[in-house]
């Protein structure tokens, strides 16, 4: 099996096809999990104006230690008032906008007010307790390049930088379309010989959190004209992904029926368990990946190669697979012909992430593989990972 393809020649060649898409004008509140088309530019000084880091007393830091009259009280929110004076003193709330003429905060649990003065013991820096204007990012710098995720504290930078809307590239298009005659939905009775159909639910939950819309095509028997029928809506997609059909059996469909329908095949196989028989092609701009049926196959398929995909017709410049490094909690054999993806329990301890591979390891077994919370890399060799060893892993999303 030394011909198959490798994990990263399986990547390369599927990032070398998956182009960003056009993109669109996105409103800030929609922009949570995407990806910059265009860098985003600061409409202000971050922030817009020096201001009080502390509740406390705006001053001169020349005229401390001694006692300074309160000539006035700002708020946060309050426009400028008059320049401090020399030997004056403002009180101030945290974020209020600090006078001119005053060049340091001291904060109120360091002095002693009286009537309308305030006595200041100590020394202080000058800039001390002042957040100077422009301190985190000047009007028209970047706040984040083209290529970003957009995750919480990205679109905080950007509102507080006072971006509105952002250029992003558009969510793609994916049609999910499992194959299988044996496939009944849950809440219907099963005949003998049947079983409930995983893959749907499970890839339409993964393509969501990867930023995809997606359309469920309903289970197609192994029959060639229904799978033609379903295919050839699916390809209207910018992603299909399909499920089962991809082996050597005689009801195994899929890739004649896309090669059929003009899906150019860049590969089929890859030297990885679980799911070796993955196959992957394209038609016009449209990414065609065939899963193998078994549920894990399909789960570990997605996150190593159609999440990455999917980022990158986002734009993103790093589309992944996102490896992390932990220690592995027991010792794992390799397999000799193809890397492994071991489903593990991760946890997080005072030395990083230890890595529990779960108990039933087989493709078919999905509430097993539904315990663990990481894939773990398992490179191809001979021997074993000695419990102890740093690995390779990527976490499943919850
Ligand atoms: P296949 O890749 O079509 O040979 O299917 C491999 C195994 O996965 C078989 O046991 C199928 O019954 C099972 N399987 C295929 N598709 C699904 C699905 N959508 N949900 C659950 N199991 C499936
Ligand atoms: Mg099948």
């Amino acid at each position: 099996m030394a011909d198959l393809l490798s994990i990263d020649e399986a990547l390369e060649r599927i990032l070398a096809r998956a182009r960003p898409l056009e993109s669109e004008e996105v409103p800030l509140e929609a922009a949570a999990g995407r990806v910059l088309a265009e860098p985003a530019l600061a409409a202000v000084d971050l922030p817009p104006f020096p201001s009080s880091a502390m509740d406390g007393f705006a001053l001169r830091a020349a005229d401390v230690p001694g006692t300074l009259p309160v000539v006035e009280r700002i708020a946060a929110g309050r426009p400028a008032g008059r320049p401090l004076g020399p030997g004056e003193a403002a009180a101030i709330a945290t974020g209020g906008l600090v006078p001119d003429g005053a060049d340091a905060v001291i904060p109120i649990e360091y002095v002693v007010e009286h009537d309308n003065s305030v006595e200041v013991s100590t020394a202080l820096e000058m800039g001390a307790n002042v957040r100077p204007r422009g301190g985190d990012v000047r009007a028209g710098e970047v706040v984040l390049p083209a290529g970003a995720r957009l995750g919480p504290a990205q679109i905080g930078a950007l509102a507080a930088a006072g971006v509105a809307s952002v250029t992003c590239a558009r969510r793609p298009r994916a049609a999910v379309l499992t194959t299988g005659t044996e496939l009944r939905s849950p809440g219907e009775r099963l005949s003998p010989g049947q079983i409930y159909e995983s893959n749907g639910p499970m890839l339409e939950a993964q393509l969501r959190s990867a930023g995809a819309e997606v359309e469920r095509l309903p289970p197609v028997e192994d029959d060639p004209a229904a799978h033609r029928h379903a295919l050839e809506r699916a390809l209207e997609a910018d992603v299909v992904v399909t499920t089962g059909g991809v082996s050597v059996g005689p009801h195994d469909l899929v890739r004649q029926t896309a090669a059929d329908l003009g899906v150019e095949e860049v590969f089929w196989r890859v030297a990885v368990k679980p799911g070796k028989p993955i196959s992957f092609g394209v038609r016009g701009a449209t990414l065609v990946f065939g899963l193998p049926g078994n549920p894990v196959s399909s789960l570990v398929g997605f996150e190593l190669f159609v999440r990455p995909a999917l980022a990158a017709l986002q734009g993103a410049a790093d589309p992944g697979p996102d490896f992390e490094a932990g220690r592995l909690a027991a010792t794992v054999r390799r397999n000799p012909a193809r890397d492994e993806l071991v489903r593990a329990r991760r946890t997080t301890g005072s030395d990083g992430s230890r890595l529990e591979p779960v108990s039933g390891q087989d493709s078919h077994m999905i509430v097993r593989a539904a315990a663990a919370n990481a894939l773990v890399l398992v490179p191809r060799g001979d021997g074993e990972l000695a419990a102890g060893e740093i690995v390779r892993y990527l976490p499943l999303p919850s």
